[in-house]
């Protein structure tokens, strides 16, 4: 059973990490709880495993650790989405800015293509420009998010806001203030 003050009570607030100002969700005590990463996978796999999905679209470098366990037990491909210059195949590329600068974030041109439905993973939104670059990306393919999962979403930096803008579903298990 999905117990969302367990989950959040091992995310750890840790104020001024990367820059002074910005308070960091570290999520590395929910990785550290088997039971907590359980309830956390059980509970996306449970959301997922009757969807039309066909491939995981996991994001560098946490939505990593999530997307490995969904693909195994939904039994689909897994897709890297990574920071650039990461991938040695030809890739496509796009930017986008963070909380904290700009970025581009890579994919394998022949990774995807038409009518693939792909559940996009990361660990947390912020302001959305990593889930609306990877989501260029798998448009660019020709394929389509079927939407955009993390654990975690900061709703006062409007991302989720902003990808369900822009016509994308989004599921977070949990939410800071
Ligand atoms: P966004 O693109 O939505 O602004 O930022 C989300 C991306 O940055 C995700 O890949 C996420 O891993 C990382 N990120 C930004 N802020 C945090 C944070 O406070 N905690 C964690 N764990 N990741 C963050």
């Amino acid at each position: 059973i999905f117990d969302e003050f367990t989950i959040k009570s091992l995310i750890r607030p840790v104020p001024g990490f990367p820059k002074e100002g910005v308070t960091f969700r570290d999520i590395t005590p929910l990785y550290q709880s088997p039971r907590a990463m359980r309830m956390v996978a059980d509970s996306l796999i449970q959301r997922y495993v009757e969807s039309p999905i066909t491939h995981i679209g996991a994001i560098d470098a946490r939505g990593f650790l999530l997307g490995a366990v969904l693909a195994y037990e939904l039994n689909k491909p897994l897709i890297l989405f990574r920071k650039a210059g990461k991938l040695p195949a030809d890739c496509l590329r796009e930017a986008y800015s963070t909380e904290y600068g700009e970025a581009h974030i890579e994919v394998h041109r022949d990774s995807l293509s038409e009518g693939d439905q792909v559940l996009l993973l990361d660990d947390l939104i912020a302001t959305g420009g990593t889930f609306l670059a990877a989501a260029r990306l798998v448009t660019q393919l020709g394929a389509e998010v079927y939407e955009a999962a993390a654990i975690i979403d900061l709703p006062d930096l409007g991302g989720s806001r902003l990808i369900q803008d822009a016509g994308i579903a989004t599921f977070t298990l949990c939410a800071f203030e």
